[in-house]
This record gives structure tokens, C-alpha cells and sequence, in this order.
């Protein structure tokens, strides 16, 4: 199942050539999510060959220019281009009547179905569920509301090990039951464990951005144990004291979340447009967080699959049992590889 994300804007405040303001595309369970929306946001879908039709839900972080600007030229453009499904957005209260206004004086509408959704929580809460995925949000710190997010796969059913259907005699309910994480229970009263049944699963994956904020560590237990984390880096820590009066972070203070969160990959993001070379932002996360990269306008990050070693709480051994085959990728079990995202070199995704 795809989950990955594409960069759109990797710059902060300040579009330059080579960095525009945030936006990123969440492509999961065959949804295709828009995260934030900087000025030529659908410019940017249009050069990396994203379909702007197939975006059914946008999710807005804050209401700053550079996390906002693009929307409304996104939501006239996909009217002009014809547009009848359904839109929801996500975003903190105000974007609706700053939407409305600008509608108003510039005499603009659109024929499809808008729906604005008002983020208003002041602590972690689903805001959102689809086919097969979720997304919390959750405050940030900031000079205004803001709110990061966590994209998380629901927990896939279990496959069964094979022959115990026939084993026990199971029906299809039963099955259901196994595979939903249920023990059996016989007939005459006794409880199969579940372990004993079901070969290891596929764990669900989980992404966590966090776009625009300063340093502060109600953001770790939200995001503990993610596999990919993108937080914001819009200073190095030789500006740590403007990073906290502009409420951002520095490299190294999120790389210290992320090393108190024990993410399995850090994403910075959302950088100064005074760093011509992000080289130094990216040394001194790796010195605290190693597993640490840098986003960049096109760059795509796939969160590769991964399989449990063997059953939780099995009291076999599962080496033992020919009849569990290894994960297909026991590499991607340690969250300090670097291979488990993949980031794409963004020139192999050719501007149209
Ligand atoms: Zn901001």
C-alpha cells in the first residue's frame, strides 16, 4: 500500500527559486492529501505532475501567508478546470471567512461542493478518517493557532497460519475474529492464544509533520515512535535566540525532539532563505539525531513497509515454526537505518 510524501515547498517565510513556501503532498491508502498550501502551491503540483482533481481534503497547519497564500488560487483553479467532486479543508478557525471575503471582492465562486472544517483543540484529537487511514491534530507553539499532524495506517487484519482454520475447526466468524486480533475460544472452553494462530503483521505506519513551532516537548509523546518526522528547521542554533522570540526551531532543537521521540527518520523542512546551502542545518541535526535529512522541493519520502519479527507475546519460537516466513525486509525494523525512508532525487521528477 503507498505512503509517501512529496515535497512541494521546503523554503520558510521567503519563496526563493530554489525553496517554495510549505506544501506537501500525503499520497496514502490511494488518498491524495495536500498539507499546507504556500503561495504557487498549484504551480508546484502542476511540475511535479500531481493532479489537482484528485485532492479530496487539504489540511492547513496555521493561517500565515506562506502555509495559506496558495489556497485560494488552488480552490478557483479547480473550478476553472472544471471541478465537481466534493473538497474538505482542514485549518484553524478564520480561513473560511478569509476565504468567503476574498471570494467576495473579487468576484469569484466555485461550483463544486466546498466544505471548511474549523481545527479548534487544545489537545491531540482525530480530526479525520478515510479508507484505511486516520489523522490526528495537535497545538503547536507558535505566534498564532497552529497545528501539526499524524498520518497513521490502520492496523491491518492478520493473516492466519496456515492449516489452523482446518486445525480447529473455525468457522468464517471466527476467522474474522482471529484476524481482527481475537484468541479462539473452543468449544469446550479453551482459549487458543491469538499468537499461536496468526503469522507476524504488517505494522501501520505512521508520519508526523510539524509546521511552523518552537521548541517544545508536549510535541514528543504526540509524535513518539513515528517513522518519518518532518519539523520545521527554519534557523541553525547560532540564531537560537531569534528562533524562540519568532516561535521556529532550530536544527538542533529538533533534532533533540526527535531524538527524545525516537522516530525512526527526521525530515527538516520550512528553511531560512538566508541559508543558500542547508549543508550546516544538516550536520549539526546529524550530530544529535544521525538518522536525520533535508527536504527539498520535489524530493519524494517513501515509508517503507514493515513486518513484525515474529508475534508479540508468542510463546513459540518463531524460528522454529516453519510455517512464519521471515519479514520481507528485517533491515527496516531498525529505526536508524537510513534506508528506511528513500528520498528520490528530485531532478528524476521532470518539470513539465
Ligand atoms: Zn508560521
Amino acid at each position: 500500500m503507498d505512503f509517501n510524501i512529496l515535497v512541494l515547498g521546503s523554503g520558510a517565510a521567503t519563496p526563493t527559486f530554489a525553496r517554495h513556501c510549505s506544501a506537501q503532498m500525503v499520497n496514502i491508502c490511494s488518498s491524495h492529501i495536500l498539507l499546507d498550501c504556500g503561495e504557487a502551491t498549484q504551480t508546484q503540483l502542476r511540475q511535479y505532475h500531481q493532479r489537482i482533481q484528485s485532492i479530496k481534503t487539504i489540511f492547513i497547519s496555521h493561517l500565515h501567508g506562506d502555509h495559506f497564500f496558495g489556497l485560494p488560487g488552488l480552490l478557483t483553479t479547480m473550478h476553472l478546470c472544471g471541478r465537481q467532486d466534493a473538497l474538505t479543508v482542514y485549518a484553524p478557525t478564520g480561513a473560511r471567512e478569509a476565504i468567503n471575503l476574498l471570494f467576495e471582492v473579487s468576484a469569484s465562486h466555485i461550483d463544486y461542493p466546498l466544505t471548511i472544517i474549523d481545527i479548534d483543540t487544545d489537545q491531540p484529537a482525530v480530526i479525520h478518517s478515510d479508507n484505511g487511514f486516520k489523522v490526528t491534530a495537535f497545538p503547536l507553539r507558535h505566534s498564532m493557532p497552529t497545528y501539526g499532524f499524524v498520518f497513521e495506517e490502520d492496523p491491518p487484519l492478520l493473516n492466519l497460519k496456515p492449516n489452523v482454520r482446518n486445525l480447529y475447526n473455525m468457522t468464517n466468524d471466527d476467522c474474522l475474529r482471529v484476524k481482527q486480533g481475537a484468541n479462539l475460544i473452543l468449544a469446550d472452553g479453551t482459549v487458543i492464544p491469538n499468537e499461536q494462530l496468526t503469522l507476524p503483521r504488517r505494522l501501520p505506519r505512521r508520519y508526523a509533520y510539524c509546521c511552523d513551532t518552537a521548541f517544545d516537548e508536549s510535541i514528543i509523546p504526540v509524535v513518539s515512535g513515528v517513522d518519518l518526522l518532518c519539523l520545521e528547521s527554519t534557523f541553525d542554533n547560532s540564531f537560537v535566540q531569534l528562533a524562540e522570540e519568532r516561535c521556529h526551531l532550530t536544527a538542533a532543537q529538533a533534532a533533540t525532539i526527535a531524538a527524545q521521540a525516537g522516530v525512526g527518520q527526521l525530515l527538516l523542512t520550512h528553511f531560512s532563505a538566508r541559508y543558500r546551502e542547508i549543508e550546516p542545518l544538516l550536520i549539526e541535526a546529524q550530530a544529535i539525531f544521525p538518522n536525520t535529512i533535508c527536504a527539498s522541493d520535489g524530493g519524494r519520502y517513501e515509508l517503507e513497509t514493515k513486518t513484525e519479527k515474529f508475534r508479540i507475546n508468542s510463546n513459540e519460537n518463531p524460528n522454529e515454526d516453519e510455517n512464519i516466513s521471515e519479514p520481507e525486509n528485517l533491515s527496516t525494523l531498525n529505526p536508524s537505518n537510513p534506508k528506511t525512508l528513500r528520498p528520490l532525487n528530485p531532478e528524476s521528477l521532470t518539470p513539465n
